[in-house]
C-alpha cells in the first residue's frame, strides 16, 4: 500500500515537472519570437519625384499620369505610404510601422505638387514630404506664382499643403541649392576650415528654419541635402538644428530600427519620367 502510494506519487511529481517544463519552454520560445519580431528592422524603399507637370518626362519631371499610375501601383499592391512622423515616432519606441511601408518624398517646392498631388493624395490616402528651398519661395514663387509648369510653392501655398494633413514639410536649404564658389550644394568646399563651414551652413538652416516659424508657426524636423551632396562635418549642425532625420540621393533600401540615428542618411530612389510605373517599382522594390 505504501509502496503503491510512493509509486503513484513519484508519477505525479514526474508528470507535473513535465507539464511545467513544457509550459515553461513554450514561453521561452514565444517570448523570443515576439522579440524577434519586434525587433526586426522594417524596409522602408523611399521615392523621391521633384515636378509634375510634363508633357515630355525627363530625369526629374514626371506627368501627372505617371504618378497616378504609381500611386495607383502602390494601392493595388497593398504599400501603405508612412509619413516622417510615424517613422520617427517608431525610433522612439512609439507606434508601429505596417509591414508594406513606403515613404513618398517630393524636392524643390514646385507649385504642382499642391495644384496636381494633393488631390491625388487624397484620392489614394496616401501622404508625403516636400522639401522646400528657402531662396526659391521668396524670390522666384512671388514673381511668377500658381504656374503649374514651373512655379515654385509660395509660403501661402506652403500653409495650404500643411494644411491638407497630406503633407509634411522638409528643408531643402535657404540658398545652397547651387553649386558656387567651389562648394557643391550644402557640403564643405575645398580649403574651408569645418569652424567657418558650420557657421555657413548653420546661417542658412537657421535662415529656412526662421522662416518657417514666422510664417507658419513651426520648422521642420526633416533636412534634404541638395543634390545629396553630403559631408560628414554637417553632422553636429544638422543635430542642433534639431533635425531627426535627414534625406540624401544615394540609391539604397533603407532598414527602420528603434535607434533614432538610423534616420541620418535615409536613401531613395529618383523617380525618372523616362521609366514606366512597372520598371521603377522593380528597381524600389527588387533592390
Ligand atoms: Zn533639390
Amino acid at each position: 500500500m505504501n509502496r503503491k502510494y510512493m509509486s503513484q506519487s513519484f508519477i505525479h511529481i514526474i508528470f507535473t515537472a513535465a507539464v511545467i517544463f513544457s509550459i515553461g519552454a513554450a514561453l521561452i520560445i514565444w517570448g523570443k519570437a515576439l522579440l524577434t519580431k519586434a525587433e526586426e528592422p522594417v524596409r522602408l524603399p523611399v521615392i523621391m519625384y521633384h515636378s509634375i507637370y510634363t508633357d515630355t518626362p525627363t530625369e526629374y519631371a514626371v506627368s501627372p499620369q505617371q504618378v497616378e499610375s504609381d500611386l495607383q501601383w502602390l494601392k493595388n499592391n497593398d504599400y501603405e505610404t508612412v509619413t516622417a512622423e510615424q517613422v520617427i515616432a517608431y525610433t522612439q519606441h512609439r507606434g508601429n510601422l505596417p509591414e508594406k511601408a513606403v515613404m513618398i518624398t517630393l524636392d524643390d517646392g514646385f507649385y504642382n505638387n499642391l495644384s496636381v498631388l494633393v488631390p491625388l493624395l487624397e484620392k489614394y490616402d496616401m501622404t508625403a514630404v516636400v522639401s522646400v528651398v528657402g531662396s526659391y519661395i521668396d524670390n522666384n514663387a512671388v514673381k511668377d506664382p500658381h504656374n503649374p509648369k514651373y512655379s515654385y510653392l509660395t509660403w501661402e501655398d506652403i500653409g495650404e499643403l500643411l494644411q491638407s494633413g497630406r503633407i509634411e514639410a522638409g528643408n531643402h536649404t535657404y540658398g545652397m541649392h547651387s553649386l558656387y564658389d567651389g562648394r557643391i550644394g550644402c557640403a564643405i568646399s575645398e580649403g574651408e576650415t569645418e569652424e567657418e563651414y558650420h557657421k555657413a551652413l548653420s546661417d542658412d538652416i537657421q535662415r529656412l528654419q526662421g522662416e518657417f516659424r514666422e510664417k507658419i508657426g513651426f520648422s521642420p524636423v526633416i533636412f534634404t541635402y541638395p543634390f545629396g551632396s553630403i559631408s560628414r562635418e554637417s553632422l553636429p549642425v544638422i543635430r542642433d538644428s534639431g533635425f531627426l532625420m535627414t534625406l540624401t540621393c544615394r540609391e539604397s533600401v533603407n532598414y527602420i530600427t528603434r535607434e533614432p540615428d538610423c534616420l541620418y542618411g535615409i536613401g531613395r530612389y529618383n523617380r525618372s519620367g523616362l521609366y514606366s510605373t512597372e520598371e521603377y517599382m522593380a528597381k524600389l522594390f527588387n533592390s
